[in-house]
């Protein structure tokens, strides 16, 4: 495992930082650089060259967004402008922002400002997912002290630059996540997605310029402008910048987050989870969350970045891995994924409102043995109807589906096997 040093002013502990704590830690010196020092466009610069990549599962160049939202503003003409932060964390495996957001409020903040400064924004929003209340109290105690210390409001730190920032709490459903609904869910509205393009960045929140942003993304930004990105850079193993945050749960000793190096490899952070629970074998794990298609032993030493997951067959994702051992049923978890989104679609399209709870249920009868080499034949045809063909209408049914089309590959003789009246493996 590395010993390089991680971009973390301070290891998160239970208790969120207040703002005398995070300034005794270097906190908001890089504002007060973006601010003083650069131009927006300087920092978009510096951004890019970091490699900073979204951490929210698409891995879309950062740089490359904000710069979106700069050519989407000349065409807006005057007004508003938001950015919305993605707090609605909610892929199954994934825990990361809520790290985040709990313990470091002031590092989100100050990344969210800086960002707002680089793409013109004249107010942000962080929208939390429903069930992370102690986020939304962290960040909104934090926001009222940045408030009244002059680094959020009116002419910020003497610079010139206003911005306001709120905190939304969601209503609900992992369908917020997706960024026009998140949007749809911020104005009120059902969150339903909504067509790209237009993309946010032309006509989003109110139909004005809009860039979403996740958590992590945000918070790895004040590092970026007080270190430089050479050292951004070469955090990492692989070409694509920093650190992530990888989740390990599942089948292991000790499920736990971890910061490390981006392009870590599995066995490392197995490694570091303490291994395969009870000392048993690997059967698989998802690398990048619950809508990601399954490893093996023989993708153990694949660099987890964007760019390397992809090329064997997987996606980083949120980087959250969840692993399977020896004993635990590739059928039952994945009835379990099929389970979670069934329920958190917005049920506007067909595949995802029928689709998803037939398949669902056609999981769960396999698992209880009751199944017939029929069911299995459906369970390919879903399959086959899912993907990148605009069958449905956001992307939420083919990352449903990513998880089952990838066992029946690779697990096609368990899944047979059920149909001799009982589960081959036993639950995990
Ligand atoms: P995407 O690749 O379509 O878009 C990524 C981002 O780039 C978006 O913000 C989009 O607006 C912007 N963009 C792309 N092309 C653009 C263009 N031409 N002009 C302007 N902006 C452009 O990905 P997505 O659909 O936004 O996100 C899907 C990802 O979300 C999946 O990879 C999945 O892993 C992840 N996800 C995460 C969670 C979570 O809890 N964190 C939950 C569900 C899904």
């Amino acid at each position: 495992m590395s010993d390089k040093p991680l971009t973390g002013r301070a290891r998160a502990d239970r208790q969120p930082h207040s703002l005398a704590a995070w300034r005794g830690l270097g906190g908001y010196a890089a504002l007060s650089l973006a601010l003083k020092r650069h131009s927006p466009e300087a920092i978009i610069a510096m951004v890019e060259a970091a490699g900073l990549r979204g951490r929210g599962g698409a891995g879309f160049p950062t740089a490359n967004k904000w710069r979106f939202m700069r050519t989407g503003s000349e065409k807006a003409g005057p007004g508003a402008r938001y950015l919305c932060v993605n707090g609605d964390e909610t892929e199954p495996g994934s825990f990361k922002d809520r790290l985040l957001m709990e313990a470091l409020p002031h590092q989100l903040i100050e990344g969210a400002t800086i960002a707002a400064y680089a793409i013109g924004a004249t107010e942000v929003i962080i929208l939390v997912r429903d069930e992370y209340r102690a986020a939304t109290a962290a960040l909104s105690r934090a926001i009222a002290e940045a408030e009244a210390s002059g680094l959020l409001g009116r002419d910020i730190l003497g610079s010139g630059f206003d911005l306001t920032m709120r905190v939304h709490a969601s209503a609900g459903r992992y369908i917020v996540g997706e960024e026009t609904a998140l949007i749809a869910a911020i104005e009120g509205e059902r969150p339903v997605p909504r067509h790209r393009p237009p993309y946010p960045a032309v006509s989003g929140l109110w139909g004005r310029p809009t860039t979403v942003n996740n958590v992590e993304t945000l918070s790895s930004v004040p590092s970026i402008i007080e270190n430089g990105a050479d050292w951004y850079r070469s955090l990492s193993f692989t070409d694509e910048g920093g650190t992530k945050l990888y989740g390990v749960s599942g089948c292991v000793e000790r499920p736990q987050l971890i910061e490390a190096p981006m392009g870590s490899t599995a066995r490392e952070l197995l490694h570091r989870a303490g291994g395969i629970r009870n000392g048993r074998a690997l059967l698989a794990f998802q690398p990048g969350g619950g809508a990601t298609a399954f490893f093996e032993k023989a993708e153990l030493d694949v660099p987890l970045d964007f760019t390397s997951t992809k090329k064997a067959g997987s996606s980083l994702g949120t980087g959250a891995l969840i692993v399977l051992d020896d004993r635990a049923c590739p059928v039952a978890a994945i009835g379990r994924h099929m389970r979670f989104y069934a329920r958190e679609s917005c049920g506007l399209c067909t595949p995802c409102r029928d689709g998803l709870p037939w398949v669902s249920k056609l999981l769960d009868t396999l698992e209880a043995g009751k199944g017939t080499r029929g069911d299995i034949e459906v369970l390919h045809q879903h399959v086959a109807l899912s993907g990148p063909s605009g069958r449905s209408y956001c992307d939420l049914n083919t990352g449903a589906l990513t998880p089952l089309r990838s066992g029946l590959e690779r697990f096609g003789d368990i899944f047979t096997a059920h149909l001799q009246g009982f589960c081959p493996v036993g639950r995990p």
